[in-house]
């Protein structure tokens, strides 16, 4: 598997974060963006309150002589955001924290749909991929043809759908159709490692969806009623540590079924 920290684009640069887990992978992916050379960052989720982390990621701006000019987040989850404030006040304040959740903003500023951010001819656009979580933000960086995803797609296995499944199912429709238009080069994610083939992680995305509908409706079909009990007999060969993440995502296909029967 490829290097996690300090990967990336030209522009884009990884400094993993020291929360691995189940939910996690190997941690956040704190991503540093800048136009080649320019003295001015953004730092999409600054990650875990974690004061090592937080200073790791302030260090490496500032070896490349550089401040951060803004700080956004894909979502409010707190392995992404819960930092946030923590590493404005270790960067020296002033730092505006841009979300689409109001109540995870540092500042005024609010971030939608068609946005474009900019920082020292940096260019990053906005768009709106809700499903993860109803607040989840994907960033667009043309110049390296990258799309940063946060947990709506992962570097290896599969998001937890909090939101509503037709609203992630429809994100991931978009943003299939988005990177191939844009023809994307590369998907750098929220967690685990960049993914050089962003047509085919988001058809596996895309695939792997179906199956595990047509799963959970051949499991309602056996007489399983409850999440609890679809779990039991979708998700019995995965670790059970997951099950109540799973739970979460089988009531989200569940009442996906319904609002379309
Ligand atoms: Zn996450």
């Amino acid at each position: 598997m490829t290097e996690i920290d300090g990967m990336g684009t030209d522009r884009a640069y990884c400094v993993l974060a020291p929360n691995p887990s189940a939910m996690t992978l190997d941690g956040t992916n704190t991503w540093l963006v800048r136009e080649p050379d320019s003295s001015d960052v953004v730092v999409i989720d600054p990650g875990p309150k974690d004061d090592v982390h937080l200073r790791r990621v302030a260090d490496t701006v500032g070896s490349w002589g550089a401040r951060v000019a803004l700080v956004v987040l894909t979502h409010g989850h707190p392995d992404h955001s819960a930092g946030a404030g923590r590493f404005v006040d270790l960067v020296g304040g002033g730092v505006h924290v841009r979300a689409l959740d109001p109540r995870h903003r540092l500042g005024d500023e609010g971030i939608v749909e068609g946005d474009v951010i900019t920082a020292g001819g940096l260019e990053l656009h906005v768009l709106e991929t809700p499903g993860h979580s109803d607040d989840s933000l994907t960033f667009w960086l043309p110049a390296d043809g990258a799309v940063l995803t946060g947990d709506t797609v992962l570097g290896y296995g599969t998001t937890v759908v909090e939101g509503r499944l037709g609203d992630y199912l429809g994100s991931l429709d978009r943003l299939r159709a988005f990177c191939a238009d844009r023809e994307a080069a590369t998907i750098l994610p929220g967690h685990g490692p960049k993914l050089d083939d962003p047509l085919a992680a988001l058809d596996h995305y895309i695939d792997h969806r179906r199956e595990r509908l047509a799963q959970v409706e051949a499991a309602v079909a056996g007489g399983a009623r409850t999440a609890r009990e679809v779990v039991e007999v979708v998700y019995a060969d995965v670790d059970r540590s997951l099950w109540p993440a799973a739970e979460w995502s089988v009531q989200a296909q569940l009442d996906y079924l319904n609002e379309r029967s």
